[in-house]
């Protein structure tokens, strides 16, 4: 069973598979040298990453991830601001310090980028070697599997469904309806259910209030930032004069003003994830802009969202989530953008679909239509950093999530597809997609515009 606060987890940017998995693999390391009693004695850590994470694990910021989490910080509670300062004392002083443990370990650019070389179970591979003087004491090795999810080799074999209850158990979409038809439950109800297995109320209630505030906070600091985004791009950010300019014209009487809102709110929190800022992985970090657009566009252009209707879409939302996580993939690096962007348009359309009204079976059908038209959708990040195409991506595709809700609402005869069809064919259709476009920088715009060239 996954938990919604694994779908939907509070991080920072720029990749939840590049950013965030490799710190949380990072402390976790630190962790078992704390308690296998390896840490006192360790002198040095290797770092050697691999596929997709050595060939874009730069622009993702995947080595300052690294020392994040072998310093013992993490994703959730890391200060942002204090990130320039920790980086510049790594340089001048030749180590880092292990928080809490009171202990300094050298650092002296051991991260080897082995860009030719992949790990056997996913694209996203990283093992650590921690040593004494020059002889290894442990080992382990990391999956960054997408959305901030990280498995051991072991965690790959163990059979995890074994482990796991819940008291809705599906695996499908047709299960899931089931479900919900033979207990007259809605699909928001019925994870509900579920999550109350593994997390008491008041903290359900809490998390999805934090979860929404830093969606708004994302927001409200990408429409104000003024710096370029970082990187060789130095692409300067959009967020903050379309901000200024959709303020100053607030009373136009043109019919789709709230178009160019639903653009600023996905902009403004992609941005702010480029720039590794504080947001919301939801699914991924890629496509983090999607949700808190359209739940702003709801907001702020249909009704107030309180609090039992931010639960009603993240709930739902989440469920569309699991299904392609346990059918499919959320990660860019095995399936192209469709993973990413196009999961969470899926999620968006479900949400809204709920909140609009529509039926379990029309919410599914809602999801269905936002990733049929993200079928093949490739991943081919400009210069290895999650701004083009991502950032105008979140935007294009929150306007697909708006539509695919609209059109189930509005279709008065069953669909032809299924989620499930779809979804089984997301998966097909990333697995035959050449490793160019799934998050390598090797084809697609990634060749097609090089910094040099802007
Ligand atoms: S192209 Fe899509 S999958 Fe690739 S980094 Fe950008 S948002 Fe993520």
């Amino acid at each position: 069973m996954i938990s919604v606060f694994e779908i939907f987890k509070i991080g920072i940017g720029p990749s939840s598979s590049h950013t965030v998995g490799p710190m949380k693999a990072a402390k976790e390391f630190i962790e078992k040298l704390s308690k296998n009693g390896a840490l006192k004695q360790t002198t040095h850590i290797e770092i050697e990453l691999y596929g997709s994470l050595a060939m874009t694990g730069i622009g993702h910021f995947t080595d300052k991830a690294i020392l994040l989490g072998l310093s013992g910080e993490s994703p959730e509670t890391v200060n942002i601001e204090m990130i320039p300062n920790f980086l510049e004392e790594i340089k001048n002083q030749g180590s880092f310090l292990v928080k809490h443990k009171n202990q300094r370990i050298k650092f002296d650019e051991q991260m080897i980028h082995l860009i030719k070389e992949s790990l056997p179970l996913h694209e996203n591979g990283v093992r650590f070697i921690a040593f004494k003087n020059q002889t290894p004491i442990c080992t382990e090795t990391y999956y960054s599997i997408g959305g901030g999810f990280i498995h051991t080799e072991e965690e790959f074999s163990e059979n995890i469904e074994e482990k796991c209850f819940s008291p809705y158990e599906f695996h499908n979409a047709k299960t899931l309806l089931w479900l919900c038809e033979q207990h007259d439950l809605t699909i928001s109800e019925l994870m509900r259910f579920n999550e109350l297995e593994i997390t008491p109320p008041e903290m359900v209630r809490l998390k999805i209030l934090s979860i929404w505030q830093v969606m708004q906070q994302a927001i409200e600091k990408g429409c104000h930032a003024t710096a370029p985004l970082p990187g060789k791009l130095q692409l300067n950010r959009r967020a903050p004069d379309l901000f200024k300019r959709l303020s100053c014209i607030a009373s136009t009487q043109d019919p789709l003003r709230w178009v160019d809102w639903v653009n600023l709110y996905a902009i403004a929190v992609s941005e702010e994830n480029a720039a590794g800022g504080r947001i919301v992985t939801s699914p991924t970090n890629g496509a983090a802009g999607i949700i808190p657009a359209v739940m702003s566009y709801y907001h702020q252009f249909i009704e107030p969202l309180d609090y039992e209707k931010c639960e009603r879409f993240l709930m739902t939302a989440s469920a569309i989530a699991m299904l392609f996580k346990l059918n499919a993939s959320i990660s860019g690096a095995e399936v192209g953008c469709q993973g990413e962007v196009g999961v969470s348009s899926a999620m968006a359309a479900a949400g809204l679909a709920d909140l609009l009204g529509a039926s379990p079976q029309c919410i599914t059908e809602a999801a269905e239509i936002a990733m049929e038209h993200h079928l093949g959708l490739t991943c081919d990040p400009v210069g290895g950093q999650v701004q083009i195409p991502c950032i105008e991506r979140n935007a294009m595709s929150a306007m697909k999530a708006v539509n695919a809700a609209r059109m189930a609402l509005n279709r008065s005869y069953p669909a032809t597809v299924s989620l499930d069809a779809v979804i089984a064919t997301m998966r097909e259709t990333g697995k035959d997609m050449n490793a160019k476009y799934r998050e390598t920088s090797l084809g697609g715009l990634a060749t097609q515009v090089t910094p040099a060239c802007k």
